[in-house]
């Protein structure tokens, strides 16, 4: 039987950035997964590493949005009527942690993990010679209205203030300036500065792997639900065989309460799914910056393959029938917006945001279990702290001292 120091579970951009930190640290790392690397949530998602991002989304407090949301017609959200009874308990928590004081402690801490998102990708893009599919350019929330610009610049004021996160605020003027194909609708933007922009997310995630294998590392298919208990440690099925490790690591994205489930963890994570579809710019148009539709809700970014439009939540059940309505709402908006060719998939893309309710992830040691770690529940950011929860979960599992205090971020919140 293989040995090996450590298995990572779930070959996401998070379980690739644990199996790399960790192999960095001089471990024998194996990372396993049903499929190919990157291939789910990882894959298709807007690729914002979004240093901007300290308020982690939150359930709409007031009336106004709530009648909308419940009507079910609106772009940014979408549920599922017959998923209610499921995910009701979900949502009441998500809900009482969403109300402005909680959000805002909420945020503190978040906070602590967004900081480092983008210095810790630039070091992990340095050494896997991963530079050309990044954009240092930031992106740009857009506004319909004056009264919603000037609410959001007046919020981005005080992010800098609280975070230290910068912005530029762009007129009308300045916007079709920057974006001289946007329609000339628009009453101004906010460009965050700092973030990151990946062209081709699972390209990133894949050119981590390939440095991973560089130092080492296995990747190979297995199943996690086979793995067991071995004494002290662990061991699993893949299809290269048995291995056995002293410790493993629990990266499965938002299949994780599959398994924690089975090992008597009863943790409350539901996703919200959400939909990506790419289209060829019109003629000669070109999109300079990554956009959010403010109160439009959805978001357009330029890609290699073309302009990749990504929709807001549903809430459903992970493994109900796609239903990509949102997709087809936003669509028509976007082509008033930008001049989009045609769709270049055949179908659209779907992934599921692995969530939690208090909109923090599970970061750290497995409560019951000795030499078992948890990192899931990264919701709308997963690659912006792929590169922070890589670092900071290698570090805990070696015993180090740790960048960044993990107790917020504990499965045992939940027991
Ligand atoms: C439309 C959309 C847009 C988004 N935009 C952004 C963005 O701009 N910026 C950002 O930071 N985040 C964004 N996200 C969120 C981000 O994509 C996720 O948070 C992130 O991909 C989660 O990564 P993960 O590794 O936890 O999960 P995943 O990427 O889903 O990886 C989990 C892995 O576990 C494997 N697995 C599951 N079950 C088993 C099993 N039984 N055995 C073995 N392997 C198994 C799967 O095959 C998969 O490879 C977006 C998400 C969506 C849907």
């Amino acid at each position: 039987m293989a040995r090996k120091d450590i298995v990572v579970l779930g070959a996401g951009i998070i379980g690739i950035c644990i199996a790399l930190h960790l192999q960095k640290r001089g471990r024998a790392v194996a990372l396993v997964d049903r499929r190919g690397a990157a291939e789910e949530t990882s894959f298709g998602n807007a690729g914002l590493i979004q240093r901007e991002g300290v308020f982690p989304y939150g359930f709409p407090h007031d009336f106004g949005a709530l009648l909308r949301y419940g009507l079910n017609r609106t772009v940014d959200a979408h549920y599922h009527p017959s998923a209610l009874p499921r995910l009701a308990p979900f949502l009441w928590q998500y809900w009482k942690h969403s109300r402005p004081a909680r959000h805002a402690e909420v945020a503190r801490k978040y906070a602590k993990l967004i900081e480092h998102c983008v210095s810790e990708h630039e070091v992990l893009i340095a050494e896997a010679g991963a530079d050309a599919l990044v954009h240092r350019g930031g992106w740009m929330k857009v506004f319909r209205s004056e009264r919603e610009r000037d609410r959001r610049f007046a919020e981005a004021e005080g992010w800098k203030m609280d975070f230290g996160i910068q912005h530029r605020k762009l007129d009308a003027r300045a916007l079709q300036e920057a974006e001289p194909f946007l329609a000339p609708v628009l009453a101004g933007a906010l460009h965050w500065t700092d973030p990151i922009s990946v062209q081709d997310p699972q390209a990133l995630a894949l050119a981590y792997l390939k440095l991973f294998e560089r130092l080492g590392g296995e990747f190979m298919q297995g199943n996690a639900a086979t793995l067991q208990a071995d004494g002290d440690g662990w061991k699993l099925r893949t299809a290269r065989g048995p291995i056995e490790a002293g410790g493993a690591v629990v990266a499965l994205g938002p299949w994780a309460d599959v398994l924690t489930r089975a090992l008597g963890y009863d943790l409350p994570l539901a996703v919200k799914r959400g939909y990506h579809m790419h289209y060829r710019a019109a003629g000669e148009a070109k999109l300079n910056h990554p956009i959010l539709d403010v109160e439009r809700g959805y978001f357009m970014g330029p890609m290699p393959r073309g302009i990749r439009l990504t929709t807001g939540a549903e809430f459903a059940l992970r493994d109900a029938i796609r239903t990509p309505v949102q997709l087809g709402r936003a669509e028509p908006i976007a082509r008033d917006l930008f001049p989009l060719a045609e769709r270049l998939d055949n179908e659209p893309w779907m992934g599921a945001r692995p969530c939690t309710p208090d909109m923090l992830p599970v970061i750290g040691p497995a409560p019951k279990h000795a030499n078992l770690w948890f990192a899931f529940g990264h919701a709308h950011h997963g690659l912006t702290l792929g590169a922070v929860t890589g670092r900071l979960v290698a570090e805990m599992v070696t015993g180090g001292e740790t960048f960044v205090d993990p107790a917020p971020y504990s499965a045992a919140r939940f027991l």
